[in-house]
């Protein structure tokens, strides 16, 4: 037995094999759970494919959540293989790239409103869509990152779609508490994917992480995996509404001691 065994998830966020969505299903295929994933579009679906095979995954379902009711159409689908689920993990995020750089009062009102629909409202959609296939509770995972409580270089309108999203975190947490849902985020240190490529300058941000960071580095997919997996579990059967931080420790430091 190991501490996903008999357990059923959702994965949403596999756009390839960097995703940090993909590390956290192949630890929790790892550690015994059973997955389903959904993806955006079919290009993505070609190398989402192969990956759910890699992990004996045969449910691969179209999701685009800045669609009407996609959360909703996709947990329809869902509920066509499985009558109940035990997690969904949450790890979507978009903004135009071009505002990922410079000021963000630049931000324009189109892209201000696409960012928070995709990257913060579909993770409040989908707990309401999903928490319908967990009568008997289950846990819900969002992935955050730093600049939604504190400023980073061009991560812009992201930064408040991850504030609001953490609020999120919280506001679910309450809401879906007595029904034992947990709901909580993981804030990851920066990772070498699509996602991450789109912030201006991403690589000084990640050296300068790496560089500061407690342990000397930046977290890898698989190992946000991990502490994903204690949060899907039921090891984290009392947390809920909480960040959990994996960063290598980058987010306790004030003052980086390579600058005295
Ligand atoms: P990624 O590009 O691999 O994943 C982003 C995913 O979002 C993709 O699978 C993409 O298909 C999906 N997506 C975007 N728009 C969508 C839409 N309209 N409908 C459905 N799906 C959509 O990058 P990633 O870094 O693995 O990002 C996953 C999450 O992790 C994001 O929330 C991101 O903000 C967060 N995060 C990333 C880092 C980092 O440094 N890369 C750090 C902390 C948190």
């Amino acid at each position: 037995m190991t501490i996903l065994s008999g357990k059923r998830g959702l994965i949403m966020g596999v756009a390839n094999e960097s995703s940090a969505a993909w590390g956290i299903a192949k630890k929790a295929s790892e550690l015994g759970a059973e997955l389903a994933f959904t993806y955006q579009m079919p290009a993505f679906e070609k190398r989402l494919a192969p990956l759910a095979d890699s992990i004996g995954a045969d449910i691969l379902i179209p999701c685009d959540v800045s669609e009407e009711n996609a959360s909703k159409i996709a947990m329809e689908q869902l509920s066509k293989h499985w009558t109940e689920i035990d997690f969904v993990v949450h790890a979507v995020g978009f903004s135009d790239k071009q505002q990922l750089r410079g000021a963000y009062y630049n931000t324009t009102r189109d892209n201000f409103k696409q960012t928070m629909l995709i990257s913060t409202f579909s993770f409040t959609e989908l707990a309401q869509a999903s928490s319908m296939m967990m009568p008997n509770g289950g846990s819900l995972l969002t992935l955050s990152y730093l600049g939604g409580v504190k400023t980073t270089p061009n991560y812009n309108v992201m930064g408040v779609a991850k504030a609001a999203l953490e609020a999120s975190v919280r506001y679910l947490a309450v809401d879906l508490g007595g029904r034992n849902i947990r709901v909580n985020g993981v804030s990851a240190g920066p990772m070498k994917t699509l996602a991450g490529a789109a912030i201006s300058g991403a690589r000084g941000i990640f050296r300068h992480s790496e560089q500061n960071a407690p342990l000397g580095r930046n977290p890898d997919i698989y190992e946000v995996g991990n502490a994903a997996c204690y949060l899907l579990s039921d090891l984290s059967s009392g947390v809920t509404g909480e960040i959990h931080y994996v960063d290598g420790g980058f987010n306790n430091v004030g003052v980086p001691a390579s600058d005295v």
